[in-house]
């Protein structure tokens, strides 16, 4: 027998482990596309809800737009299904090159190149253009994905504590003796919305002879003036070096992931990433779609207007009703709660209220930082947030915590 007794009994008994440490995660069943609205099935057998989603990465409510749903079927009319290769023996269409070449004028770099994923570009990008003479230098909150990539590359790992520009200039002083010094953050951080200081991070890798990454999936289409990212907010266009970001966020939602960035380490990542190498890229359907995503936001800001203007009317909404909120520039707001059993009850209850808004706890955020995360959506009306709002309102009554900030919280809930 190749699963045997034992065996099984061993990983039955890890997963009530997790069970009993209340980290069990569970999927619910979405019985409609991906938009404001959606039909929910929770938990499995239950009688479906209509809720409205404040937890998707829908930002510009580009997921089942008509405009991309019918680009993606003409897509897949004119180039098929899928392509049974990877890029460099047969898997090439000339829709990648041209949604590569689109890419790379919205994000202001100079060259770009597909992967199946962000998780995957993350994974290829820094084993291709360092080794063990190099140093990576990251954020100590970047993505998972990010710390997984480092993780495959040889160059020497080291972290800067969050945001602090002091200690990212100690790390870049200590590593002067390293050949190639790469500087990595997340544009904008997933858990608390925050966005990284790319002017100052710019201008330490000046002065220190560094490169920079940024991963701007939570920033792509909707961060700067003209939905650019976070260099664009940050006034640093066009001089990151290097890029990562999805097309599974605000770019459309399905998926896929590209590095963008200078010439020759898009090159090396076309010559060295294995993710690129040996997996197949976005399938033709998703190109066509995503070209048509990039049509419209090219030169229309009033998706990336309008969840700007969504996300302070919530924000504001949710401070006048007494929450602890997150300060950031970002769609992704945060409602602190602290106690990891107080976000789990909350987010029940705003289901029960037609919320869709989901608890998020240790180890996904630190110990004692639990909390509900809300994101915006350009999809959201004023009616979606007004209903929020007051489901919000209702919850947070029935809990005793409005007005409370963090150390009352602490005091009556623990943590
Ligand atoms: C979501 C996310 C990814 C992964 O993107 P996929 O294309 O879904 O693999 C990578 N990095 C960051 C910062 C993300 O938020």
């Amino acid at each position: 027998m190749t699963y045997s007794t034992p065996i099984r009994e061993g990983y039955r008994q890890e997963l009530d482990a997790i069970r009993e440490a209340g980290l069990f995660k569970q999927e619910r069943s979405i019985h409609s596309p991906q938009s404001a609205g959606i039909r929910v099935e929770f938990p499995e057998g239950a009688p479906e809800r209509d809720v409205i989603n404040f937890c998707a990465n829908n930002y510009l409510g580009l997921s089942s737009h008509p405009d991309v749903i019918a680009a993606a079927h003409a897509g897949l009319d004119a180039r098929g299904y899928g392509m049974s290769s990877v890029r460099f023996i047969c898997g090439t269409q000339d829709i990648h090159h041209q949604l590569e070449r689109k890419l790379t004028e919205f994000l202001g770099t100079e060259d770009t190149l597909l992967f199946p994923s962000c998780m995957d570009a993350n994974a290829g990008v820094f084993e291709a253009v360092l080794d063990a003479e190099d140093v990576m230098i990251a954020d100590r909150l970047v993505h998972a994905s990010i710390v997984d990539g480092m993780r495959l590359a040889p160059a020497v790992r080291d972290t800067y504590k969050h945001s602090d520009m002091k200690h990212l200039e100690r790390k870049l002083q200590e590593h002067q003796d390293k050949r190639r010094r790469l500087i990595i953050t997340d544009g904008v951080f997933s858990m608390d919305g925050d966005l990284a200081k790319l002017d100052e991070i710019v201008a330490l890798a000046r002065q220190y002879d560094a490169m920079v990454f940024v991963d701007d999936s939570h920033a792509s289409g909707f961060i700067g003036r003209t939905g650019r990212g976070t260099h664009e907010h940050c006034g640093v266009f066009g001089e990151i070096d290097i890029i990562t970001t999805t097309l599974g966020k605000g770019l459309g939602g399905a998926s896929g992931g590209c590095v963008s960035g200078r010439a020759e380490i898009v090159e090396m990542c076309r010559q060295k990433a294995r993710p690129y190498l040996f997996s197949n890229t976005v399938a033709p359907m998703i190109v066509a779609g995503t070209l048509k995503v990039l049509d419209l936001i090219f030169t229309d800001t009033s998706r990336r207007d309008k969840l700007e203007w969504n996300t302070e009317y919530w924000r504001q909404g949710l401070i006048d009703l007494g929450f602890d909120i997150k300060q950031g520039d970002s769609p992704i707001v945060p409602v602190m709660l602290y106690n990891a059993k107080l976000a789990q009850d909350v987010s029940r209850d705003l289901y029960d209220e037609g919320v869709y808004a989901i608890g998020f706890f240790f180890p996904v955020v630190p110990k004692a930082a639990a909390r509900i995360r809300t994101q915006l959506s350009a999809a959201h009306d004023k009616e979606h947030l007004d209903k929020g709002l007051a489901a919000f309102a209702k919850v947070g009554a029935k809990h005793g915590i409005l007005g409370l900030g963090k150390q009352e919280i602490v005091d009556r809930f623990g943590t």
